[in-house]
């Protein structure tokens, strides 16, 4: 049984009194909450093991980086891949910058790259930036209008239409939730041995992905937003594509051999993470990954479902409200408006409640524009939420809408 009181009690923060009320964390789309053993983890190694990694013959230095690469084993489990095709980055900004830099190789001018309406500004500037030094031409797959989703055979269209030396899609979208079609997708996109890249910032914590299953080229991800610490994401990549990237940065860490007449890099992973690493979020993010393999992966998707259901269901019974994205293919996320009410309006009365939920644009501006708004209220729910902390929120809600009215 998914056992929620004690899993609560694995997350000190949500204990917390904000405003005078116990908090009620509805933005772990932004940052999840992390579990008390991801936090002593990172005390610990402070405390017994701080050191850096790959070069002492001291003792401490041995035991941070057997902690540190035992993460990178674990992170390889996780998501059925092997230890050599993660790269340690600073989170799936860092993941994104680092492939539009390195594939800037396989493009001529006219080249295509495909991305979705549904992208974070993380996963369309870097690759704008590509086209503009390469001369490539960005196309997107539009939203459609009656589902506000990507939709598949649209998707397919503009593949064979494009032939696209990169397509770059979410697996789940961060302002509506919706969880894109990416399976399919990847496998139509072979046909014309497009390099595919998937940001999983959102997914990873509600969908577990796995490599093997996806088959995509390159997944990037922010250990952030799956219970780890913040500033440390990852990069997956097929061994080979992934040791064919060019160095993105370069100095200390990344190199085989090094003399004033030349460098010779390391192979991937470690050509890819130049300079000292996040050792402690690294180890942290471990603690994090064994914490999620505690937790029976199907019990925490009906759990997140059940609550989404809930969350949906109160909402679309109050007059005046209006849902955005696919609600039924979709991680936990919700974005709404109220009438003409500014978003931001609510959420400050809402915080009012010790209730946080995010607002804006949400780091998508132009999938707002597709959707004729400035912005939502956006509510992203995590496995350790609860129904009485929706009803609370449905409770307040209401109020602060009186308010407005
Ligand atoms: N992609 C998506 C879908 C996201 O939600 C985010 C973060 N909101 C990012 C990329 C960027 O992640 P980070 O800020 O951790 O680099």
């Amino acid at each position: 049984m998914f056992d929620i009181d004690n899993i609560r009690n694995d997350f000190p923060i949500l204990k917390q009194i904000v405003n005078e009320k116990p908090l009620i964390y509805f933005d772990s789309g932004a940052t999840s909450q992390k579990p008390q053993v991801v936090i002593d983890s990172l005390k610990h190694f402070y405390t017994n093991s701080n050191s850096n990694v790959h070069r002492g013959i001291h003792t401490l230095g041995d035991r941070a980086t057997i902690a540190y690469e035992n993460s990178r084993n674990k992170l390889a489990n996780f998501i059925n891949a092997q230890a050599k095709e993660i790269v340690w980055t600073k989170g799936a900004t860092e993941s994104l910058n680092l492939l539009a830099h390195g594939l800037s190789n396989i493009l001529k001018p006219g080249d295509v790259i495909l991305i979705s309406a549904l992208e974070h500004h993380a996963n369309i500037v870097p690759w704008q930036q590509l086209c503009a030094n390469t001369g490539a031409i960005l196309k997107v797959i539009p939203l459609d209008e009656s589902s506000q989703a990507i939709e598949l055979n649209t998707a397919q269209q503009l593949i064979d239409l494009h032939k696209p030396k990169i397509l770059s899609i979410s697996h789940a979208s961060n302002a509506l939730g919706n969880i894109q079609p990416i399976t399919d997708i990847i496998k139509y996109s072979k046909k014309y041995k497009t390099v595919t890249v998937i940001d999983g910032a959102q997914a990873f914590m509600h969908l577990r992905p796995d490599m093997i299953t996806l088959d995509c080229d390159f997944y990037v991800f922010s250990a952030h937003k799956a219970l780890g610490p913040t500033g440390l994401g990852g990069l997956y990549g097929k061994y080979e594509q992934l040791n064919a990237l060019p160095v993105y940065q370069t100095g200390g860490e990344m190199i085989k051999s090094v003399s004033f007449e030349e460098t010779v890099f390391a192979q991937a992973p470690g050509k890819f993470e130049a300079g000292t690493p996040n050792i402690s979020g690294v180890i942290a993010f471990g603690c994090a990954i064994d914490y999620m393999n505690k937790i029976d992966f199907s019990e925490q998707k009906a759990y997140e479902n059940e609550l989404f259901v809930y969350l949906q269901q109160q909402l679309e019974n109050i007059s005046g409200i209006e849902l955005y994205g696919d609600l039924v293919q979709n991680i936990g996320t919700i974005s709404f408006n109220y009438k003409k009410e500014h978003p931001f309006d609510i959420a400050t009365l809402l915080d009012q409640y010790g209730i946080a939920v995010r607002v804006g644009s949400h780091c998508t501006q132009p999938l707002m524009k597709s959707l004729n708004i400035d912005g939502t209220v956006r509510i992203s729910l995590a496995f350790y939420n609860t129904k009485n902390e929706i009803q609370q929120f449905i409770t307040h809600l209401k109020q602060c809408l009186s308010l407005l009215d």
